[in-house]
């Protein structure tokens, strides 16, 4: 027979139990992708707070609700029922962080919550299989049993000499709670970035900080400590465009813009992609064009505002359109925007489209192969109106069938072995991409066959040649490239997730000519605006671009955003903002390298993240 006290003692140790579960659990996941610890304080640091965090997690998640339950009801079964409810969610909750962090370096939070939740769920993480369903839930019942099992030998292995120590041992962790907060605290005031970034590596950690308490004591000098500060635009009020456009020389030639998203740069040529090969010879190709970021949401708002995507939450707020679609309204464009993805998911319609009236928000079909065909049907139809000879028109195709790996069920693959099914459970540092990457190849097949349709309509439409065709994408795609057991995007900063192919087909320019010098996303915008709707306005005023074919003044980097991380992208390195403090330096292949980060370059894309917002409040 238990009683209240000995069921509590037992669920001490049930409690350390699932803390060290959680430690191994996470271990297992991150093998491998944890760099070493700054230095010997930040590892002594890595230490403590791994013996303090886990039991604290596990004390809030499981200890509480428990602890609740037996003191409320403790005869049987209660107790029981509540160890294995709140241990089984528990260690299920600490098993998806540990994957979602080992794929994308990103903890379950709002960030994470919001891309399942909000419908995009399909936009970064999973592309799910019928099977993987089924095999978490007989995961997710296994360790209800498990956790159950756990509980009950937790509860015979008090009744021993264990109960004992149980206080000594819960003493000594509070001693240790109490010491690792005051060691963060002091590192945070003191710009320690070694300790302050190992925050990174414990899941749900919110480590105290006393910046204004240690000043007021004066134990810290704080302005001669303080570092330069992060870029933060979100409570900003815009002031976009600098100044308005003046277009004195409209041309009234054509736009289309075609976006396949998630095309890795290396993945143009007739191999992949034989229908858009075939413009090759006709345009100008740019061999090293990166976008403004590694998910759709920043790379398509790169593509359209020439903007860092720090400013996605500002634009947002304020359901301020960029200037280039506001003037291909006020030119009187004919307007063909067809997304196979929803528009609404991230918001392109308050956002990039958000001056548009009439926009097809989502798209009819079921798949993602479905909605490529008709969104490209819908395009040829445009296209083929006898009405395009009449009046100018802006056509944006945006095919979304590569970013979730789909195609017809009766398309010829011809890339084979080619994987059944993405199983982001399988991946891993060791597992071979090769029938990964020929699924990607074989959806890229297929987009490339509607795209292929699009180009032959527009040859056939006799518009061809008073078109500005640009063909690209939104962000790349990475299969491990980097060895760091990097997946999809949404994950690094790395060329495999930000380069991407870019066309440019116009008359006047040049054909069958490549360009090698540093281009961006943000270059985009300034060369529709420039070169089609002919404005006079430089570039800078409303972007952060230059025209494409420009070559004087030109950066050779670029600010780099994903949803919880902001980077600096120089062609032989990435320097990341970490958001626990300082700015470490990477290689193309994530490596860790020891330069130190070159700090004009932070500050001049810093201010660019800021330059078209004021703070609340402050005069214009
Ligand atoms: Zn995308």
């Amino acid at each position: 027979m238990h009683t209240r006290f000995s069921l509590l003692h037992g669920l001490g140790w049930f409690v350390l139990a699932n803390a060290l579960l959680f430690k191994l659990v996470t271990a297992y996941f991150w093998r491998g992708l944890i760099e070493p610890a700054a230095d010997a304080s930040a590892g002594a640091y890595r230490l403590l707070n791994t013996l303090v965090h886990w039991p604290l997690l596990a004390l809030i998640l499981i200890g509480l609700p428990v602890g609740l339950a037996i003191a409320a009801w403790p005869r049987r079964p209660v107790p029981w029922l509540a160890a294995a409810a709140f241990g089984g969610f528990a260690a299920c909750v600490m098993a998806a962080d540990a994957v979602v962090f080992s794929q994308y370096r990103m903890h379950l939070g709002p960030y994470a919550w919001g891309l399942v939740a909000g419908g995009a769920g399909g936009e970064t993480f999973l592309v799910f299989s019928k099977t993987l369903p089924w095999l978490l839930a007989a995961g997710a019942l296994a360790i209800v049993a498990a956790e159950a099992a756990l509980f009950a030998a937790c509860l015979r292995f008090s009744a021993g000499a264990a109960r004992r120590v149980a206080r000594p041992v819960w003493m000594t962790w509070a001693a240790l709670f109490a010491f690792a907060n005051v060691w963060y605290a002091w590192a945070d005031a003191h710009y320690r970035v070694g300790i302050t970034q190992e925050s990174g590596h414990f899941p749900f950690y919110r480590p105290m900080t006393a910046k204004r308490l240690f000043r007021y004591v004066g134990v810290t000098d704080f302005e001669a400590a303080k570092g330069p500060a992060l870029p933060s635009s979100a409570n900003r009020a815009l002031i976009y465009p600098g100044q308005p456009l003046e277009c004195p020389a409209p041309t009234r030639q054509n736009v289309l813009l075609i976006v396949v998203d998630a095309w890795r740069a290396d993945h143009l040529d007739a191999v992949h992609t034989p229908q858009i090969a075939r413009l090759v010879p006709e345009s100008l190709r740019f061999m090293n064009h990166i976008s403004g970021g590694n998910v759709t949401r920043f790379g398509i708002f790169s593509i359209f505002y020439g903007l860092p995507g720090s400013y996605w939450f500002p634009v947002l707020g304020h359901q301020t359109p960029p200037v280039m679609m506001s003037e291909v309204v006020r030119q009187r464009y004919d307007l063909k925007i067809l997304g196979s993805s929803p528009l609404v998911h991230p918001e392109f319609d308050r956002t990039v489209f958000s001056g548009i009236s009439g926009l097809r928000l989502k798209t009819p079909g079921d798949t993602p192969y479905e909605r490529d065909r008709r969104v490209t049907a819908d395009m040829v139809e445009f296209l083929s109106d006898p009405a395009r000879a009449k009046q100018p028109f802006f056509g944006f195709l945006w095919l979304n069938s590569v970013h979730s790996y789909n195609f017809p069920p009766d398309y010829p693959l011809p890339f084979q072995p080619s994987w059944d099914e993405v199983n982001h459970m399988a991946l891993g540092p060791d597992f071979d991409p090769t029938p990964y990457l020929n699924r990607y190849r074989n959806a890229l097949h297929f987009v490339d066959s509607q795209v292929g349709l699009v180009i032959d309509a527009l040859r056939r439409s006799g518009q061809m040649d008073n078109t500005l065709l640009i063909v690209t994408s939104d962000h790349g795609e990475e299969f491990n490239d980097t060895g760091k057991n990097y997946w999809g995007h949404n994950g690094n900063f790395s060329p495999y997730q930000l380069h991407v192919p870019l066309l440019v087909r116009a008359s006047g320019w040049q054909a069958g000519a490549q360009v090698t010098y540093f281009t961006s996303h943000n270059d985009l915008a300034p060369t529709v605006v420039t070169d089609a709707l002919g404005c006079s306005t430089p570039s800078l005023a409303y972007s952060s671009g230059w025209p494409l074919r420009r070559t004087e003044g030109r950066r050779e980097y670029l600010a780099v955003v994903d949803y919880d991380d902001t980077g600096l992208y120089e062609p032989d390195r990435v320097t990341l903002f970490s958001p626990f403090g300082g700015f470490p330096v990477y290689s193309h292949r994530y490596d860790r390298v020891a330069h130190p980060p070159r700090m004009d370059r932070v500050r001049a894309v810093t201010e660019e993240m800021l330059r078209f917002t004021r703070k609340p409040g402050a005069k214009p």
